[in-house]
């Protein structure tokens, strides 16, 4: 089983000092999360890991994208953030406040700066409910305003994210795709939050649509200065509305990028771009990383965790697991191979 001291503490430190700001007042951090692990633990298995010591910033009004295939920890660890799941180690600071092991009363004080757009909000809605109702809940949890103050706020809400004041009586089957969305971002932001989580926001829709969601995340960015974590299988809607992207790979984050193009570098973020963006077939096959089959995604217990998928392993690939470094102040790769180019 792999180590959580020695190494791995060393790594953690060494990526705590990278990731901390390097200019003062360049920007502010909406979160700092340092050291983080998530475990899932059995009698008879070893530890799944979810998370594996996650050392990131997240600074304030940025779109940060979070990619990585199906069980990577990319919910994982949104969840933690918004304190729905506690870390097994590590701390998560927000605002500058050590929010780790805050009570659901503590929490209670600032959850309301912290959101999620849900994936699929067809099912995310009660039926019974009308689309009055859908968004004022969180008004009704947090808020003891008047009820005609927040039937305005409701109104006011929609109307940014551009649904007139028609659909307050309509329940969520009589609304398309395209508007359900819609509501379910008036839900998330009607609190005015400063964090939003998308998890899939844009996915299972159509071109069109999803054009049209991007462009409203992005305008209401611009308009109220919202910090986005932004969590998708969508690479082109990732690179269309991130600022930076994260890739993860079976808990661990493996590349930092402004931008999931072909100057990526990690064998497991081309194998991701191979699968998905280049329009070219040619300079697509040129990127094509193909997986070996065999091991899959079991945790390898030494070495790179990507190892057993990766055609440009080598000896130093099985034991010493790459450390996350900085290749400039924007990019960041864990790879032996790429260290040394
Ligand atoms: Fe592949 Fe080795 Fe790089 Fe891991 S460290 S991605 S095994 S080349």
């Amino acid at each position: 089983m792999r180590s959580l001291t020695g190494l791995s503490m060393s790594i953690q430190n060494l990526c705590l000092s990278l990731f901390s700001n390097s200019k003062k007042g360049e920007s502010v951090n909406l979160y700092e999360i340092k050291g983080v692990y998530k475990s899932y633990n059995s009698k008879e298995k070893p530890p799944v890991y979810a998370a594996f010591n996650i050392n990131l910033t997240i600074k304030k009004g940025e779109v940060l994208g979070l990619v990585g295939e199906s069980g990577c920890g990319k919910s994982t660890l949104a969840k933690m953030l918004l304190k729905l799941e506690q870390p097994t180690r590590g701390r998560i600071i927000f605002k500058q406040q050590d929010i780790t092991d805050y009570s659901f009363k503590q929490m209670r004080k600032i959850r309301s700066s912290m959101q999620m757009i849900f994936q699929g909000t067809a099912n995310a809605f009660n039926p019974y409910f009308t689309v009055e109702q859908i968004i004022s809940e969180p008004l009704n949890n947090y808020s003891r305003e008047a009820k005609e103050l927040k039937k305005k706020k409701v109104v006011e809400i929609m109307e940014r994210v551009g649904l007139n004041k028609t659909y307050l009586t309509r329940y969520g089957h009589e609304m398309s795709g395209g508007q359900r969305q819609r509501v379910g971002i008036a839900r998330a932001l009607i609190l005015n939050p400063e964090f939003v989580v998308c998890d899939e926001a844009v996915s299972s829709i159509d071109y069109a649509l999803k054009n049209q969601i991007l462009s409203l995340l992005t305008d209401l960015k611009r308009q109220f200065g919202f910090t986005y974590l932004f969590i998708s299988h969508d690479l082109s809607a990732v690179n269309k509305i991130c600022d930076r992207v994260v890739v993860m790979y079976l808990g661990n984050i493996v590349e930092i990028i402004p931008h999931i193009n072909e100057q990526v570098q990690h064998p497991y973020t081309k194998a991701l771009l191979a699968a998905t963006l280049i329009p070219n077939p040619h300079q697509r096959e040129k990127n094509r990383v193909l997986f070996r089959e065999g091991e899959g995604l079991k945790l390898p217990e030494r070495g790179c965790i990507f190892q057993n998928r990766c055609l440009y392993a080598q000896s130093i690939c099985l034991t010493d697991q790459p450390a996350l470094m900085s290749k400039n102040d924007e990019y960041y790769v864990a790879c032996h191979l790429c260290h040394n180019h």
